[in-house]
């Protein structure tokens, strides 16, 4: 098996320690590594594996020597300039950031879902919106089952998403980051408010489930809101399908789904909650019911790490996909 050369570029930041958590986890044959970040974190040292390597600053000249892949959690300006330069020094990135997401040359992968769209890229490819990775991934089992005609997202999302700043103002009851305080309040405002009245987060899950899922037409809603928890996205989703569905059957097949963790006992108060899912890379599901408002309705939980799931290990996932794909 041929041996590779990876670059982690915003080594520094919330994602990028994560990813290096996650690549130490899984078993790749990655034999060099090169971890890249602001100017201002050049020099610092990274103890990786074992060895210490120096952080350097990402300049033009940093896709030069023969790096095979490279992942990016840097923010879409960063990646707006540098992944291309990349990608035309011939190595493969794999992006964080929404920058790249819905262009048509640039497949959106959760590898659970739709991993064969990763082959068809022309040099980058994207890791989606965190509340749309976890969302896929029990929605692409049910829709397999039945296919799905509509989808009514409501999220509740962990302020570790919005940043270092964003959990230091929950911490310390500070008002930095939102226009409110995070502190005892949920704010139905997740990025920017668009024309439409939603927000740029709701239109991303819209956009983005619909690219994954390959239904470009698929009816969907979304409201995100923004809750005091620290870590892991919760969402309640509803889901009305074309036909007749057998619960027992969509069941039985999340349970035995690779990425999921069923939860779902009733009687002993057991459903999916941030606390259990932070640290995990699995998506936890449960409250699965019928909903009796509509003839063929569903509802369940869902909850997982939005920094691992929802970036670092989807995009570290995606690496293992190509290389062993590769070999
Ligand atoms: P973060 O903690 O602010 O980290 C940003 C990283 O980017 C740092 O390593 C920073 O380096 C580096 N960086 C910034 N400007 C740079 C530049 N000009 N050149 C090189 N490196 C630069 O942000 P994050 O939360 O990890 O998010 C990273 C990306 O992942 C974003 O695009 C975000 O939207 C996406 N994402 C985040 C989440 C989440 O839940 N947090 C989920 C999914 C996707 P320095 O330390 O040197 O400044």
């Amino acid at each position: 098996m041929k041996n590779y050369k990876l670059a982690l570029v915003g080594a520094t930041g919330v994602v990028g320690r994560t990813a290096l958590e996650v690549l130490n986890e899984f078993d790749l044959p990655i034999q060099e590594y090169v971890f890249l970040a602001s100017k201002k974190s050049a020099g610092n040292k990274i103890n990786f594996k074992g060895k210490e390597y120096i952080i350097q600053e990402l300049t033009e000249n940093s896709f030069d020597n023969g790096i095979d892949y490279a992942i990016f959690s840097a923010g879409g300006d960063t990646a707006k300039h540098f992944a291309p330069i990349a990608s035309q020094k011939g190595c493969i990135v794999i992006d964080n950031s929404s920058a790249f997401r819905m262009e048509d040359d640039v497949p959106l992968v959760v590898p659970e879902v739709n991993p064969d769209d990763a082959l068809n890229h022309h040099g980058i490819i994207a890791n989606p919106n965190c509340s749309t990775i976890q969302a896929v991934v029990p929605l692409k089992i049910m829709n397999d089952i039945c296919p799905i005609k509509r989808i009514v997202y409501s999220t509740y999302q962990a302020v570790s998403g919005a940043g270092k700043q964003a959990l230091d103002d929950l911490r310390n009851n500070t008002c930095h980051k939102f226009p409110h305080p995070i502190n005892n309040n949920c704010l139905p405002h997740i990025d920017v408010f668009l024309e439409n009245g939603y927000t740029k987060e709701e239109m991303k899950m819209i956009n983005e489930t619909r690219k994954i899922l390959h239904k470009p037409n698929l009816k969907i809603t979304a409201t995100t809101v923004r809750v005091p928890v620290e870590n892991s996205h919760s969402e309640s989703i509803n889901v009305e399908f074309e036909q007749d569905f057998d619960i027992n059957e969509i069941i039985f097949k999340l349970k035995s789904a690779k990425g999921i963790i069923v939860q779902d006992d009733l009687q002993q108060n057991i459903y999916p909650i941030a606390t259990h899912a932070n640290g995990h890379n699995e998506v936890f599901v449960g409250r699965i019911r019928r909903d009796n408002s509509v003839p063929y309705g569903l509802n369940f939980w869902c909850v997982a790490d939005n920094i691992r799931k929802g970036a670092a290990t989807n995009a570290v996932q995606i690496l293992d996909w190509l290389i062993r794909k590769e070999n």
